[in-house]
């Protein structure tokens, strides 16, 4: 046709190649596709690749490159930077890629590139099996396990990549790779926290444990009951065996059904136990936290594929969050962390989360990019909120919070708990001492820094 451009026929091909679907402005669907789970996040891409397997990938990735597009890679949409949208750009969208297989002989399970934690956990369930999943629902598998992967059963079974076997990828020249320990191994080595800045995983091969039962304790007190709960929860989480997991969250209470009426709204401190075992263990396991005469006390039994969906958010709320990583836990760190808690942004949804890391994450394979893994407690001010008009405010907070814990603070960050903040914590979560090792693999298998649009690595010249 005459006045068709280079890009026009390019994107009819791609159109013609692909297997999945291609948006662009305009299209039904378009806005639904672009839409990511940060409701701060409002981009508009040139070009929606919804892939439906490694082939799709390639051509996507084939297009993009020949077309100049800048390329961003959407798993589940979780990256509270946006990073899996760009402004005029190309979009990798793996949502449609999201099937899971479950080999119970051999107790792995693999995971297309695009499947969230509900779909991974709810394949799982019925086998009486599970791994480390993210603590909601709705974030991708993907993002998740090439970050790192914190989650409920992370003292037990490490983080979610340390249960990492295999991995298959399609790479910035459109080639499939496969990464394992014998197959690649430096590309393995850097899928442990070092994300998506290698290739396009299209799937993730995990390994699973045997989950016969979960439970788990939701107590919640009054904000003046703060630091003695904070102090309790620090002592019993120090004792704690590795089946125990959770930590202390200040939040409105929730409009739950176990939520007296006159406190929902209400600011609480909620402290969390969950056990990777029968509910007798979590009881036992909280008695010190039972003393302290809750309000509000939930004890069960729970599957595990429900107690995943506990903290999960409606899509689309303004998000923005960070975290800092401690050393220790001093009296002095549990009160400024109840400070900061008491003054949680009033009419946001706002959670004021303190982790307990340990067990098998800080015992688990210390050569990987992961220095944060040591760290026995993570301080994460997760902010939501609806209005624009709060963000100032909001964002202040979690700032505030970041500075007054800095005493307590090691200098390594999960790169996966922030959103962009500057080259300094980017080096501080892979670790500098891994940053030239990551390079070269950078070099290796994305030269060009086609997938940039991340917490980059630069290739090694
Ligand atoms: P996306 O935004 O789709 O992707 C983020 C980045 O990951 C992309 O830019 C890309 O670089 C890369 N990526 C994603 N999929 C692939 C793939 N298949 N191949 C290559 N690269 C890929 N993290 C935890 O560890 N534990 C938690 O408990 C936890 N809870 C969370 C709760 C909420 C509500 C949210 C929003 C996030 C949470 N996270 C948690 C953080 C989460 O792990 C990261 O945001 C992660 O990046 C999300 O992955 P995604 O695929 O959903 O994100």
């Amino acid at each position: 046709a005459p006045h068709t451009t280079a890009s026009e026929t390019a994107l009819a091909g791609l159109r013609e190649d692909m297997a999945g679907a291609v948006y662009v402005p305009g299209d039904p669907g378009y806005d639904e596709a672009r839409a990511v789970h940060n409701g701060m996040i409002d981009r508009r891409p040139a070009v929606i690749a919804q892939c439906a397997g490694p082939a799709d990938v390639s051509n996507a990735i084939l297009f993009g490159r020949e077309t100049g597009l800048p390329i961003a890679v959407r798993g589940g949409g979780h990256s509270v930077a946006g990073t899996s949208v760009v402004d005029g750009g190309l979009v990798v969208d793996l949502r449609r890629m999201h099937a899971v297989v479950v080999d119970p002989e051999h107790r792995t399970v693999r995971v297309e590139g695009g499947a969230t934690m509900s779909h991974l956990d709810r394949a799982t369930q019925p086998f009486g099996l599970a791994t480390t999943g993210g603590r909601v629902s709705t974030t991708g598998v993907g993002g998740f396990v090439l970050g790192g992967g914190s989650g409920w059963l992370e003292r037990k079974f490490g983080l979610a990549s340390d249960n990492l076997l295999a991995a298959e990828l399609i790479t910035a020249e459109g080639r499939h790779v496969v990464a394992g320990p014998e197959e690649n191994p430096e590309l393995f080595w850097a899928l442990h926290g070092g994300g998506g800045n290698f290739g396009v995983a299209t799937s993730l091969t995990l390994r699973l444990h045997e989950l016969p039962h979960m439970s788990f304790a939701l107590l919640l007190f009054p904000p003046r009951s703060g630091p003695a709960v904070l102090r309790a929860y620090r002592d019993l989480g120090a004792r704690a065996p590795d089946e125990i997991g959770g930590g202390v969250i200040y939040f409105p209470a929730p409009p739950e059904p176990f939520v007296p009426a006159h406190l929902v709204g209400q600011l609480v401190c909620g402290a969390l136990v969950t056990c990777a075992g029968p509910v007798a263990r979590v009881r036992e396991t909280a008695e010190p936290l039972l003393a302290l005469r809750p309000v509000v006390e939930v004890v069960s039994d729970v599957p595990y594929a429900d107690l995943q969906c506990m903290l999960d958010d409606p899509p689309g709320l303004r998000n923005y969050w960070s975290a800092e990583y401690l050393s220790g836990l001093p009296d002095e760190a549990v009160d400024v962390f109840a400070a900061r808690g008491e003054r949680i942004p009033e009419g946001t949804a706002t959670q004021h989360v303190l982790f307990l890391m340990g067990g098998a994450v800080a015992a688990g394979p210390s050569g990987y990019p992961q220095p944060w893994r040591t760290a026995p407690w993570v301080v994460h001010p997760f902010a939501t909120w609806e209005d624009p008009a709060d963000d100032g405010r909001v964002v202040q907070w979690v700032h505030d919070v970041r500075t007054a814990v800095r005493p307590w603070t090691t200098d390594a960050v999960y790169l996966n708990f922030i959103g962009e903040e500057g080259e300094r914590r980017v080096v501080a979560g892979f670790g500098e001492e891994n940053l030239p090792r990551l390079a070269a693999v950078k070099a290796a298998f994305d030269p060009d820094n086609v997938f940039r649009l991340n917490h980059n690595v630069r290739p090694a010249a």
